[in-house]
C-alpha cells in the first residue's frame, strides 16, 4: 500500500512524444499509475504512425485520420499533460529537472528519454526547394505533394526508407532513380544475399537502381535540382531528391544528463534504465539484451513502442528485464518482409523455401545457434521461430532448411531435428 502511494506521488516526465514516449505515457496509465505524467515533444502533432509515411500515406491510400495513434482528446482523457511543439533544451540529473525552449523548468522524479533520431544529411547536398528528408508527419505531407507532382524522383540511399519510397513512387507510375554507394540495397541490415534479392525486385519493377554509385555533381536551376552527374559517368535529369541515408540518434538531452553512451546510443541495463531515475527507449536506447548479452540499439517501430510500454509498466510497478526480441517489417510493392532477432556477427545463413521464388525464410546463425530469422512473404516462420532464438539452442542447418520441420518442436528438442 505504502509502495503504491509512493509510486503515485512521483512525477514522471517523458521527453519525446513519438513511438516510445507515447507508448510509455499510455502504459503508465494502463498499469494504474495515477501520479502526474508530462509528455514533452518537439513535434507539434500528437502521436502518429511514422511507418505509414513511406508507404500507404505517401501513396495517398490512407487518410490522415488513420495515421494518428489516438483520438484528439485521448491525452486529456488519460490525464497526460501533453506539451506538443516544445523542445527540451537543457536537462540536469543533479537538479532532477528539464528546461523547455519557452524558458520553463520542469522537475521530475523519473525521466523517460525517447528522443528518436533526425535524418542524416550530406554537406554536399544542396538545400534547395525540391530536396527533402523524411522523418516527421510534416515531412510526409510535403513529400507526398512533391512525389505526386514529380516524374523522375531521385532517392539517395537504398536503406529501408529509401527503398520503400522508391517502391511507392514506382507504384504511383513514377520513374525513380535510386543511387546507393553500397553494392546492394539493404545490405547493412539484411546481408549481401538478401540485398541481391531486393536489387532484383526493384529492378524487375522498373526502378533505375544504381549501386556502387555516388552523385558527383548537383546541377541546379534557380531553387531546384535539375540533374545529377553520377560516378558511373552518366548525367540524369531529376525533378525531386529524397536524401535517405539513415538517422543520427538525437542525443543532446542524454549528453546534458551525462548519461553513458555505447553503440551510438544511451547505454541502459536490462530493465531499460540508464541511471537510477532515468529510463531510455526507442531509436536512442542501447539496451543490454538478456538473450544476446550485449547492447542492442534498434531503429524500428515495434521495438520503440514495446520498450516505451515496458518502461511505463516498470515505473508503475516493478522493473523487470526487457526480454522481447527485436522485430520489424518492411513493405515494398507486394512483398512483406518481417525480421525477428538480431544477427550482427552471423557466420552462416540457412534458406528455407524457394530462394528465387516469392516466399521463403532465411535463418541467420552464429556458432550453430539461430540469432535472427527473416521472412519474405512468409510471416508464419516468424511466429514459430521465437523459441529457437530465445533459447539459443544449437540446431542442425538441415533441420532448419527442411520445410517439413516443425520449428517450435525443434526448439524444444533440438537434438532430434
Ligand atoms: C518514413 C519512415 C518509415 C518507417 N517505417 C518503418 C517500418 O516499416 N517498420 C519499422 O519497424 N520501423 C519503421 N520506421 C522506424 C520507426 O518509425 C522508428 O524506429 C520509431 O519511430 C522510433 O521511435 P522513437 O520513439 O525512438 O523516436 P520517434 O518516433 O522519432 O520519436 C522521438 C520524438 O522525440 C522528439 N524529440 C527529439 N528531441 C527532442 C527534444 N530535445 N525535446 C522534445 N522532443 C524531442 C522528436 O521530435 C520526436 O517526435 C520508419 C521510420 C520512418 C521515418
Amino acid at each position: 500500500m505504502s509502495e503504491q502511494r509512493r509510486a503515485s506521488e512521483r512525477r514522471v516526465v517523458i521527453v519525446g512524444a513519438g513511438a516510445a514516449g507515447d507508448g510509455a505515457a499510455e502504459a503508465l496509465r494502463k498499469a494504474g499509475f495515477d501520479g502526474p505524467v508530462v509528455l514533452v515533444g518537439r513535434d507539434p502533432h500528437r502521436g502518429y504512425h511514422r511507418p505509414y509515411l513511406s508507404k500507404q500515406f505517401l501513396r495517398d491510400e490512407l487518410p490522415i485520420d488513420r495515421v494518428w495513434l489516438h483520438h484528439t482528446d485521448e491525452y486529456e482523457k488519460l490525464g497526460i499533460e501533453w506539451l506538443g511543439g516544445r523542445t527540451v533544451v537543457a536537462a540536469s540529473r543533479r537538479d532532477s529537472s528539464i528546461t523547455l525552449d519557452d524558458g520553463r523548468t520542469l522537475p521530475f522524479d523519473v525521466l523517460v528519454l525517447a528522443t528518436g533520431g533526425t535524418p542524416r544529411w550530406l554537406d554536399s547536398v544542396p538545400r534547395l526547394a525540391n530536396v527533402f528528408a523524411l522523418r516527421t508527419l510534416d515531412d510526409g505531407v510535403t513529400l507526398k505533394q512533391a512525389v505526386f507532382a514529380a516524374s523522375r524522383p531521385l532517392v539517395i540511399g537504398a536503406g529501408f526508407i529509401g527503398a520503400e519510397v522508391a517502391a511507392s513512387a514506382r507504384m504511383l507510375g513514377k520513374e525513380p532513380l535510386v543511387v546507393e554507394l553500397a553494392p546492394v540495397p539493404l545490405g547493412r541490415a539484411l546481408g549481401e544475399e538478401m540485398g541481391e534479392v531486393y536489387a532484383r525486385l526493384h529492378r524487375s519493377r522498373g526502378v533505375d537502381l544504381r549501386t556502387s554509385t555516388a552523385v558527383t555533381e548537383w546541377v541546379a536551376h534557380g531553387d531546384r535540382v535539375q540533374a545529377v552527374r553520377l560516378s558511373d559517368g552518366t548525367t540524369e535529369e531529376v525533378d525531386l531528391v529524397l536524401v535517405a541515408i539513415g538517422i543520427e540518434p538525437e542525443l543532446a538531452v542524454a549528453r546534458d544528463l551525462e548519461l553513458p553512451l555505447i553503440a551510438g546510443g544511451v547505454e541502459t541495463d536490462e530493465t531499460l534504465r540508464a541511471a537510477p531515475t532515468v529510463y531510455c527507449a526507442g531509436d536512442i536506447a542501447a539496451h543490454l539484451h538478456p538473450v544476446y548479452g550485449r547492447h542492442l540499439r534498434v531503429e524500428h517501430w515495434q521495438v520503440a513502442r514495446k520498450q516505451g510500454q515496458a518502461i511505463g509498466q516498470a515505473i508503475a510497478g516493478d522493473p523487470t528485464p526487457y526480454q522481447e526480441l527485436p522485430w520489424f517489417w518492411s513493405d515494398q510493392y507486394d512483398v512483406n518482409l518481417q525480421y525477428l532477432g538480431q544477427a550482427s556477427g552471423f557466420d552462416q545463413t540457412v534458406w528455407r523455401g524457394d530462394r528465387d521464388g516469392d516466399r521463403f525464410s532465411v535463418f541467420y546463425l552464429q556458432d550453430g545457434r539461430v540469432q535472427a530469422v527473416l521472412a519474405y512473404n512468409e510471416g508464419k516462420t516468424i511466429r514459430f521461430s521465437r523459441d529457437l532464438i530465445s533459447r539459443q539452442v544449437p540446431v542442425s542447418p538441415e533441420a532448419l532448411a527442411a520445410e517439413t520441420t516443425d520449428l517450435r518442436e525443434l526448439a524444444r528438442h533440438p537434438s532430434t531435428g
